[in-house]
């Protein structure tokens, strides 16, 4: 038998070698360090890498790549976002699937199926039509369809009157679908490593470090690693790292989202179908399961614990407007961290209050659809030392100046009594 060794030095069965990204121990200094292995983490390792030829990095993650709103989110993608700044990034992100598949050499498995925002009263439809001017003023594919219209494109879909939301129509966007979260976690670790970045699994951030006003480096629980940059992309954790290692507060609130899949079935539907007012989404994985999310709870939360309510209101929203799926049983259910800032826009932010320190949070339930193209313009951030172009409206200080986004839009959110 064949004994490799990992980082830790503990024996491992021959199955090291298979890996597809590779270990590597420690070293006391990097030319940048991240903190989280999440998507946004890895995807700006890899674009630091690639991009600006800057390969001596080390991402810090406390428990394992992907371990948290990487590898629990519903893998939902689309670009019909709500304001000019954020549309933009979205489509890029969009654009980015099938380049990031052929470079990384993986697949990411893009199922590009489209997205059908449910809409269910007159306003909510006139609502609609302001995000669908946006979105093809920016050249992003979006379309308002009435009632019939959807229930033509969604058999499934129940447009009678005898439900507590009437179905009016749909906004539809067939650019969006969903990509394999998992697949995208491994590909990026996968490109990145390729390219000399250390991955330091079951390695937590304890403490950041400045001297002069500057990063100086940062404590881990595996020693001290001297560095002159920092990006803090840790997720739902984001907020209290900044907060206990710089005395930086975050306007951001931490919730739980949960989600759920059915039993795998026969294929019924062929779009994300999401409904505001029902509060839920759902689209037909490529196994057949149903997968199944909603809003997230509405108070703050740091764990990933799940409840029955969630599971309750599920199969009630999904009974109504898709009632082909009563009786269907449910076989999972998992909760993730959210965190969200007051306009449910991100902050991308570097070099305040210290040289050397970057921040990318508070992304909510937006982070899994970003993270392509957040990597590539954060690695441009950091090898270059000023915030491009398309990441300047995000800084931290919109907040106290009272110009937040208003991104909430980007839910087609609205009440039937709005
Ligand atoms: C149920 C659910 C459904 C969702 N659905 C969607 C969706 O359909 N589409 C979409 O776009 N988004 C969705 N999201 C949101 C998306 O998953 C997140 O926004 C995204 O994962 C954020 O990426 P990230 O890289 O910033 O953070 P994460 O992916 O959360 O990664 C952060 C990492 O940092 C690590 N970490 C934390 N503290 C430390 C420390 N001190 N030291 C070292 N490492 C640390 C954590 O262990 C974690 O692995 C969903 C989220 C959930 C929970």
């Amino acid at each position: 038998m064949v004994l490799n060794f990992s980082e830790q030095g503990t024996p491992m069965l021959g199955l090291a070698k298979k890996r597809i990204w590779k270990y590597n121990f420690m070293k006391s200094s990097y030319d940048a360090v991240i903190i989280g292995g999440g998507l946004h983490g890895l995807a700006t390792a890899y674009y630091l890498a690639k991009e600006h030829g800057m390969n001596d990095v080390a991402i810090l993650e406390k428990r394992f790549i992907g371990f948290g709103g990487a590898g629990r989110n519903t893998a939902i993608v689309r670009a019909n976002q709500r304001t000019q700044y954020n549309v933009p990034l979205y489509k890029e992100a969009l654009d980015l699937w099938p380049v990031l598949t052929r470079e990384l050499d993986f697949n990411l498995m893009f199922n590009n199926c489209g997205n059908l925002n449910l809409l269910h009263s007159e306003a909510a439809m006139k609502t609609a039509r302001m995000n669908i001017s946006t979105a093809q003023f920016h050249g992003v594919e979006s379309h308002l369809l009435d009632a019939k219209q959807t229930k033509e494109m969604e058999p499934a879909l129940n447009i009678s009157e005898d439900m507590t939301y009437p179905i009016h129509g749909a906004m539809y966007h067939p650019p969006g679908g969903v990509v394999r979260h998992d697949a995208v976690v491994w590909g990026l670790a996968k490109g990145a490593t390729k390219l000399g970045v250390h991955i330091h699994q079951q390695t937590e951030a304890t403490a950041i470090h400045t001297e002069n006003g500057k990063i100086s480096g940062v404590s881990t629980s595996g020693g001290r690693i001297n560095t002159p940059r920092v990006l803090v992309s840790a997720g739902g954790y984001s907020a209290g790292i900044i907060f206990r290692m710089l005395g930086v507060k975050l306007p951001i609130s931490v919730l739980t989202i949960q989600a759920m899949v059915t039993q795998p079935l026969k294929p019924l539907f062929n779009h994300v179908v999401s409904s505001g007012a029902y509060h839920a989404y759902a689209n037909q994985t490529l196994k057949g399961e149903i997968a199944t999310g909603a809003h997230m709870d509405p108070w703050p939360n740091y764990t990933t614990q799940t409840t029955a309510y969630y599971i309750k209101h599920q199969a009630e929203a999904l009974s109504e407007f898709l009632p082909c799926l009563r009786g269907v049983k449910f076989m999972r259910i998992w909760g993730g961290l959210a965190d969200m800032t007051p306009d449910m826009a991100p902050i991308m932010d570097g070099n305040d209050p210290v040289e050397g320190f970057y921040m990318d949070c508070g992304w909510g339930y937006f982070g899994f659809k970003s993270c392509s193209v957040v990597g590539k313009y954060m690695a441009e951030f950091m090898a270059e030392g000023n915030c491009p172009g398309i990441l300047k409206p995000f800084h931290l200080r919109r907040c106290e100046q009272h110009r937040l986004m208003g991104e909430t839009a980007a839910l087609v959110n609205y009440s039937p009594d709005n």
